[in-house]
């Protein structure tokens, strides 16, 4: 069956870039370099855990192959995950990742590092500003712009976001010192609500617990604005019973970057209005938009992030 995917894989990387850009009419000369059609075409980048998330696919043991694949998808901007303070990713020394992602025409904007939950504590400071010293160190060594924490660290209480909130801003003093920006990454969890002196979160919906708030909120209250940004992840927004369009026009300056995901490929679930998202974000002057697939069944994670760069490079609304 010749079904679109087919057939952007059986016609040159030049002609598809094009074609899906709608700009046919543009391409000047049939030996320009796929990738410099396809970047001019649209603004998007990936989440490189979407391909390492599922052991036994060929990533890892052929990185400059696989970034090449994803940037002729597409992609222009890669998000790092897999940072190990002996400064590599995965098993690739960051330096030579890096040089791996610039031969593919893939800039390295953003990376997920993730410090121990049993440093989140107010007596750990010391040893987190260490942690967060070196990574971003590492970070600022190959050029990316943000470093950020990508899961919830234990916040049972109000007390417990003020304690995270205070090392973030300590991670975003050093982070700016070394030209980066520090920011946090959201599950679900974080929609839930604390109160003060609380020992569990408590659910979104239902009964008013008085003094309660929702932690992503109280984490935005307790961060610095010129230390701290926050990148949505806008289907856990949703998973987590809020609107990620809602909380994009509250914080317009603190929500900088966004996690387009979905419940597997976008745009199939139909649970999210990616339309309005990028309404939104490009409303917000936002530029750092990053696609996120987890665990996939529909085929190989190379299959399912291709399938995400052609709903975002079909997407009239996506730029
Ligand atoms: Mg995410």
């Amino acid at each position: 069956m010749i079904n679109r995917r087919n057939f952007l894989r059986n016609t040159s990387l030049l002609a598809a870039g094009s074609l899906v850009a709608g700009n046919v009419g543009q391409v000047k000369a049939v030996n320009l370099p796929a990738r410099s059609e396809l970047k001019a075409a649209k603004n998007f980048g990936l989440q490189i855990y979407s391909l390492t998330v599922r052991r036994g696919e060929d990533f890892t043991s052929d990185v400059p192959g696989g970034l090449k694949k994803v940037a002729a998808m597409g992609y222009s901007t890669l998000e790092l995950a897999g940072y190990n303070s002996q400064g590599r990713i995965g098993a690739v020394p960051m330096a030579e990742f890096k040089k791996y992602a610039d031969d593919a025409g893939l800039k390295i904007v953003s990376t997920h590092v993730g410090m121990s939950n049993s440093l989140y504590n107010k007596d750990s400071m010391e040893q987190a500003k260490e942690f967060w010293k070196r990574a971003i160190d590492h970070h600022a060594a190959i050029g990316c712009k943000y470093i950020l924490q990508p899961g919830e660290p234990p916040m049972r209480s109000t007390e417990d976001v003020a304690v995270v909130g205070e090392i973030f801003n300590e991670a975003g003093k050093i982070a700016k010192a070394a030209g980066m920006t520090f920011g946090f990454h959201n599950h679900s969890g974080e929609f839930m609500r604390v109160v003060p002196g609380g020992t569990e979160k408590l659910p979104l919906q239902g009964r008013r617990v008085p003094d309660s708030k929702i932690i992503f909120d109280a984490m935005i209250e307790a961060t610095d604005p010129e230390l701290v940004v926050f990148e949505l992840d806008v289907y856990w927004a949703v998973m987590g019973l809020s609107d990620p369009v809602e909380y994009m026009k509250k914080y317009p300056n603190r929500i900088r970057i966004l996690h387009i995901k979905d419940r597997a490929v976008l745009g199939e679930s139909g649970f999210m209005n990616f339309q309005k998202i990028f309404e939104v974000a490009y409303e917000n002057n936002l530029s750092d938009f990053f696609v996120e697939l987890e665990g996939y069944s529909g085929g190989s994670q190379f299959e399912g992030v291709q399938g995400c760069a052609e709903y975002l490079m079909k997407a009239p609304f996506v730029k």
